[in-house]
């Protein structure tokens, strides 16, 4: 198996490639210095050549995307493509079919792609998705914020105890990394309550937001995690909310990284950079967090970037799922997780007469103008929080022309002039910007960077090809063509094998699904597992036996070795 990429206009930020005219070479699903006369050939002919998308946020499988396609059986109707010789049925937009989850990325050049939140005891249902969606690879962040052992650890500030139960936990949900959202919420969300700030104390616990975070932080790091700690923050979803997101923020000065990476990773920032105090002198504060990226280190964000219409809202938030539900009339599901967290689950539409929408639309984009190191925001919409993923190339339409932005301004509610900085932001990103943030960035976020999001020897042969001849387009005003060419990939290959051509797919392999297996000494997970078993015998509804992710449940997995005691990755 060797294929020749030749003529590309390459795009690789991490090896400091930039348009240069460079032939990548492939065996046996990787990229190498040289294949033999005999490899086949693609003459990419000029045009841009990056490597395979990585998204870092997603809601591509579990229980609440599933919950999403119940309340919702119209999105069926949208986006059918019926069963082919090579690909089955796709169906709806917001909360797509599984198959359409791994196509539609697949089509776009993605080939990574992880699931931003999953409750350990919700995550068979995670991996049964996830083994379903075709040709990505994949991986899951499991929710540890609002969780009873997590919390009696941070209060007895018992750092062992708290890194053997997150190592047993990645284990136990075959999970990647710490997805920590609204730390305190989802507890107190079981009485119908919220915490309102970092240093509430969450009743029963007497633990405060601040803590949880900083503690996690501390574990991710003692046990040398490939990802750090992922934060929804609290507060999400209220004006004003952003000042409680910078504390965040702040918070990550008191933990110093393992690795060469962020020690936290805030995400959505659309959705918690809210200026203000109430709906009425609602105000984007996005400029606010950039000035806060700009100067400091050890953290980045992504974008959660709003799409004007459907969407579906979807998290582990309880407490603010109902706020929305309030307030738009909405139809709400909403769930708890036992020991575990909260969620909740709400359809929207945001609509460009809108004002709170139209200032929301505005944030995202000024978050990624404002910041200057587009390794510190990553593109993403938070799919289908702030809209469908397939909307992607929309996203990078607005970043690289300031004439379609003001395009779109004239057609949205007049507070995006008052409310937000966007109409002024005359920045225009480029190809390597758009490499970084949807590539080399996410895969150094994630901590990756060995096989992803990269075209150097020894990655992973995930490429994308679109049909864009970058030294022949001006981006700023053929803004539509760079949208048209990013949705559908000229050529994909995924692990060394073309999946898609000319936007069609061509076969479906099947990917892999990362998880980490961190180890501890073996005497702290045992005095670690006295606790669980009691909170299993007194709490939980099911036995520990049925807890577990079996490796039944993963037939692809690509294990990431970590560990108190250092270990090499496989
Ligand atoms: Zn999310």
């Amino acid at each position: 198996m060797e294929l020749l990429i030749k003529n590309g206009a390459v795009y690789d930020p991490f090896n400091g490639i930039a348009g240069d005219k460079t032939d990548i070479s492939i065996k046996d699903g990787k990229i190498v210095d040289k294949v033999s006369s005999s490899a086949s050939v693609i003459d990419a002919g000029g045009r841009l050549v990056m490597s395979g998308g990585v998204d870092a946020h997603s809601h591509i499988a579990g229980a609440k995307v599933n919950v999403g396609r119940i309340m919702r059986p119209e999105d069926t109707r949208s986006g059918i493509k019926p069963r082919t010789k090579i690909t089955r049925p796709y169906t709806g937009y917001t909360v797509p079919n599984v198959y359409a989850m791994g196509y539609r990325y697949a089509q776009m050049g993605y080939t990574t792609v992880f699931e931003a939140a999953q409750a350990i005891m919700k995550a068979r249902h995670t991996h049964e998705e996830l083994e379903e969606i075709p040709i990505i690879d994949k991986g899951a962040l499991t929710l540890f914020g609002s969780n009873w052992p997590t919390m009696d650890y941070v209060r007895e500030k018992n750092m062992d105890k708290l890194a053997a139960y997150v190592a047993w936990g990645l284990l136990a949900s075959r999970g990647f990394g710490i997805k920590c959202v609204n730390p305190g919420g989802g507890e107190m969300w079981g009485f119908g309550k919220n915490v309102t700030g970092l240093d509430d104390v969450v009743p029963n616990f007497d633990v405060t937001p601040a803590q949880i975070i900083v503690s996690l932080m501390k574990a991710n790091e003692m046990l040398g995690l490939p990802h750090s700690v992922h934060l929804h923050c609290n507060n999400l979803g209220k004006p004003g909310n952003y000042k409680t997101t910078l504390a965040s923020m702040e918070l990550a000065k008191q933990v110093k990284p393992s690795k060469d990476r962020q020690v936290l990773h805030v995400t959505h920032i659309t959705f918690n950079c809210w200026g203000g105090t109430n709906w009425g002198d609602f105000e984007s504060k996005a400029d606010e967090i950039a000035n806060y990226l700009n100067n400091s280190e050890n953290v980045t964000t992504d974008m959660g970037q709003l799409i004007f219409g459907s969407a579906t809202t979807m998290t582990a938030d309880g407490p603010v799922q109902y706020a929305n539900a309030k307030l738009l009339h909405a139809k709400w599901a909403n769930g708890d997780v036992e020991l575990e967290d909260a969620s909740g689950v709400v359809p929207i539409f945001y609509a460009r007469q809108v004002s709170i929408h139209a200032i929301m639309w505005a944030m995202g984009l000024e978050l990624a103008l404002l910041t200057k190191d587009p390794y510190k925001v990553l593109l993403t919409t938070d799919h289908p929080n702030g809209g469908p993923f397939v909307n992607y190339p929309e996203v990078i339409a607005l970043l690289m022309s300031n004439k379609k932005r003001q395009e779109e301004i004239k057609t949205l509610h007049e507070a995006v002039h008052k409310r937000t900085k966007i109409p002024g932001i005359e920045r225009e990103l480029d190809f390597n910007d758009i490499a970084i943030m949807t590539r080399a960035g996410s895969a150094k976020v994630l901590g990756l960077l060995d096989t992803k999001g990269h075209l150097g020897v020894g990655a992973d042969a995930d490429i994308s090809i679109y049909d864009i001849k970058p030294d022949q387009i001006d981006p700023s005003v053929e803004h539509a063509k760079i949208k048209s060419a990013f949705q559908s990939a000229a050529y994909t290959i995924k692990g060394g094998e073309v999946v898609v051509k000319d936007g069609q797919i061509t076969a479906t392999p099947m990917g892999r699904t990362f998880w980490v297996d961190a180890t501890v000494p073996e005497e702290q997970t045992e005095i670690m597992m006295k606790d669980i078993r009691m909170k299993f015998k007194n709490y939980y509804s099911i036995s520990l036996a049925n807890y577990m992710v079996q490796d039944a449940y993963v037939t692809h997995p690509k294990v990431v070795k970590a560990g108190v005691i250092p270990v090499e990755v496989s």
